[in-house]
């Protein structure tokens, strides 16, 4: 496979940006190899600057859910870019998009959008100190929900990629007042609970875990979260930037049927533009400025384009969710499965988690609960097997504690395509 084009857009880039990426997830340095540029994207394929194609397992890290340049997502964009890309002023879309959202979520009275997963998980929490008047917040080990101050405490993703423990920059101060707690372990939140008595406003959980490699909740897990911080007075969030509209169109919370006081949405919601949302009881939620004293803005929130691309992507889910998601189980248990068969066939130590069309291949013999099984990973293992795919046109996140994602682009056959691939990558 030639890279010559993308080697040299990669030195080029290295002079502009810091590791020649606007996100540190990009860079391939985990998996000890250079990024393919990308030049353009169609259903699930990607194309890179030398013309190569590769299959592609992470969307975006989300968003593409019914695959690349879609076309009711490109026609809305096109014709809400005629308008004008933006006005800083109130648009019908976005009401039009609020109405979407909260149908799928009867937990979100009301919402506010944004332009990122970050700055909703930011507000979300500015918001629950504000309703509660308490100053500490409980984190898991593992889990990310964007690079906020107060959140890059044992912080997943590219923060446990790189084996940053805490961020530099984040003063001691501001970390003091996050908790962070083993993911699927009840007793550890009743303690810290115990040890902060009245002083935590809430409890921040991916649902299932995207960010340590995807990582489901224990039988009864989310059950007790919601139930100790009801006891406590403290306010639950879901971050559903990645599990919202992709595990169901209702997120995790509709298929597990708990109810949280705030959430946060990003990734789909966008359809591919930038784009993120929080919302949830109506309450909670009017303590926001104008109404009330907690402020929050934004220049490009309710972007038309992004309400748009996001109309045009939650309208086709909602109105095709009876073949959507059974097709995406279908797609994702099948590629999941079947790469991990051929691992057992080799002898590689390979752990699968899965929750609908997200999945990871954790290169462990240990079940994986939490960040500590996670990390239990041969990171080694996986960079050569991620490498041996790429060099076989299957792009994967690059990195361990990343999952992977299919979309409705893809078909069986990429999925026997990428199993041919595994198994030549485990026999090497
Ligand atoms: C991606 C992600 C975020 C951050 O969203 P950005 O749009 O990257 O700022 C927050 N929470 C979770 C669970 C995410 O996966």
């Amino acid at each position: 496979m030639q890279l010559d084009r993308s080697l040299a857009l990669q030195s080029r880039a290295e002079k502009l940006f810091p590791g020649g990426v606007d996100s540190p997830v990009r860079a391939f340095r985990a998996v000890g190899s250079n990024p393919p540029f990308v030049v353009k994207a169609a259903g699930a394929s990607l194309w890179d600057a030398d013309g190569n194609q590769y299959l592609d397992y992470f969307g975006s890290w989300g968003p593409m859910i019914l695959g690349h340049a879609f076309s009711p997502a490109v026609e809305a964009i096109q014709k809400a870019a005629a308008a004008s890309a933006s006005f800083g002023a109130s648009t019908p879309a976005e009401a039009d998009l609020a109405e979407i959202v909260a149908q799928a979520f009867p937990s979100i009275e009301k919402m506010r959008f944004v332009s990122s997963g970050t700055e909703a998980t930011m507000t979300a929490l500015r918001l629950a100190r504000a309703f509660t008047g308490r100053k500490y917040v409980v984190k898991f080990e593992g889990c990310y929900h964007g690079h906020a101050d107060g959140l890059l405490v044992k912080a997943g993703s590219g923060v446990a990629t790189f084996g940053i423990p805490g961020s530099a920059g984040v003063p001691e101060e501001v970390a003091h007042f996050t908790l962070a707690l083993p993911y699927n372990n009840v007793s550890a939140v009743e303690a810290a609970f115990a040890a902060h008595p009245n002083q935590i406003a809430c409890v921040i959980v991916e649902p299932v875990v995207g960010n340590m490699g995807c990582v489901p909740p224990a039988e009864g897990y989310l059950k007790a979260l919601r139930k100790i911080t009801q006891q406590q007075g403290a306010l639950l969030i879901f971050d559903e930037v990645i599990t919202g509209f992709r595990l169901s169109l209702g997120g995790a919370q509709e298929l597990y049927g708990i109810r949280p006081d705030l959430t946060t949405l990003g990734k789909i919601l966008g359809g591919g533009l930038p784009c993120g949302a929080f919302g949830g009881r109506a309450e909670i939620m009017d303590i926001l400025a104008p109404l009330g004293p907690v402020y929050q803005a934004g220049t490009l929130s309710g972007n038309p384009l992004a309400m748009a691309a996001g109309i045009a992507t939650l309208s086709y889910l909602k109105e095709h969710r009876g073949e959507v998601y059974p097709l995406l189980e279908r797609l994702a248990s099948s590629v999941a499965d079947g790469v991990a068969a051929e691992a057992k066939k080799a002898g590689v130590p390979v752990t699968t988690n899965r929750a609908g069309s997200m999945f990871t291949w954790f290169f462990t013999r240990e079940r994986v609960t939490d960040f500590a099984s996670a990390a239990t990973s041969d990171t080694a293992a996986f960079a050569r097997f991620h490498r041996t795919m790429l060099e076989q046109g299957v792009w994967l996140p690059p990195s361990q504690f990343e999952a992977a994602f299919v979309s409705t682009a893809h078909s069986m056959a990429d999925v026997e395509m990428t199993i041919a691939a595994a198994r030549r990558a485990f026999a090497q």
